[in-house]
């Protein structure tokens, strides 16, 4: 009941405009974002790679509604994919599609990601496109394939599978037989039962399948997920199967799991923390509350204090 009221919530532009401009509303959201500016996401993503794990930066924004925003949304990743490089740091970009102009004209983001491609390429890094929707699915999946087959872009461009979806497994195989790197997770959206599993037990069977499926590729994936069982799961078959430890990352979401994600380095497996930043954190931030009720009791614990 709660995953769907605050998924629900999540969408209301009316509470966002409150939130994101309120000053307990930006207080609240630093548990999982890690500030509003470039600086901020760097000086985080300096503090995790001194614990020996990577990160992923995401610059928090979806659905766009000019080809202005899109721009900009673009030049801000081509600002952190250069400081990147110049610090030296273990770091990548994750994107929305819809943040990079996709609903305005799908043109538009198509230039806008093979500019910051072409960019990762030259300054050996990557570039993963984040899995929205399902209205998104087939357009994200169609875009991704079409992007890492264009010369030298192998390895470059990575997309996300969601294990509750259905067609899920065909994806993975259809990724897979590209060669495309992919990450792998739950799923964070609100689906109808006739393309997404709705049962728990459903969602993390599929997820330890599609897992397998990808740990036997040979293609360097990442496993996106705080659930203690997934990863056990993972980690008993990558050793059964020998897969080398350094052929594939665990990966979790900035503040959730620290203990977890420490441990798991300390264990000599990869770990990449995907760091949130910017101004727009609002959807995103009810996404981690839809997930865990006791986020919700922190975030009122804090409204008090
Ligand atoms: C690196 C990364 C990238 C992601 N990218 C995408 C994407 O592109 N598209 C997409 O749809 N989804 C994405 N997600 C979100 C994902 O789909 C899930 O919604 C989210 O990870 C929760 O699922 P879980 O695997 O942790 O398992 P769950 O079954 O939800 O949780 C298992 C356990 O993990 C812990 N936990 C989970 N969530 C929280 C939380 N918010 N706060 C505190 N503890 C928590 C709790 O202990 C919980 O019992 C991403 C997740 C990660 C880690």
């Amino acid at each position: 009941m709660l995953r769907v009221l605050f998924i629900w919530l999540s969408e209301s532009k009316r509470l966002r405009r409150i939130a994101e401009h309120s000053s307990m509303g930006r207080k609240n959201s630093r548990r999982f974002v890690a500030g509003e500016t470039v600086e901020e996401a760097l000086a985080a993503t300096a503090a995790v790679n001194q614990l020996g794990q990577g990160v992923s930066i995401d610059n928090l924004g979806e659905n766009v509604t000019n080809a202005q925003e899109a721009r900009s949304s673009a030049a801000l990743y081509h600002q952190l994919l250069d400081e990147m490089a110049a610090r030296k740091l273990d770091a990548n970009v994750s994107l929305k599609l819809t943040h990079m102009g996709l609903d305005v004209d799908p043109k538009l983001a198509e230039e806008a990601v093979s500019g910051l491609v072409a960019h990762a390429k030259r300054t050996q890094n990557f570039v993963r496109v984040d899995m929205e929707g399902s209205p998104y699915t087939q357009r994200t999946l169609d875009f991704v394939h079409k992007l890492h087959a264009e010369p030298g872009n192998q390895g470059v461009v990575g997309a996300v599978i969601q294990s509750y979806l259905r067609r899920s497994e065909q994806d993975v195989e259809d990724l897979l037989s590209a060669r495309i790197r992919i990450r792998l997770c739950k799923g964070a959206y609100k689906e109808p039962p006739e393309l997404a599993f709705q049962k728990k037990s459903e969602v993390d069977a599929n997820y330890v399948r599609l897992m397998k499926m990808m740990l036997k590729s040979g293609v360097y994936h990442g496993m996106a997920t705080h659930d203690e069982r997934m990863i056990q799961a993972t980690i008993a078959f990558a050793r059964a199967e020998k897969v080398p430890p350094e052929s594939f990352e665990f990966q979790m979401l900035y503040g959730i799991r620290r203990d977890l994600q420490q441990q798991l380095v300390r264990d000599g497996w990869r770990m990449r923390v995907y760091i949130p930043f910017g101004t727009e954190w609002y959807p995103y931030f009810m996404r981690r509350l839809a997930e865990r009720p006791a986020n919700v009791f922190f975030v009122l614990k804090n409204l008090f204090r």
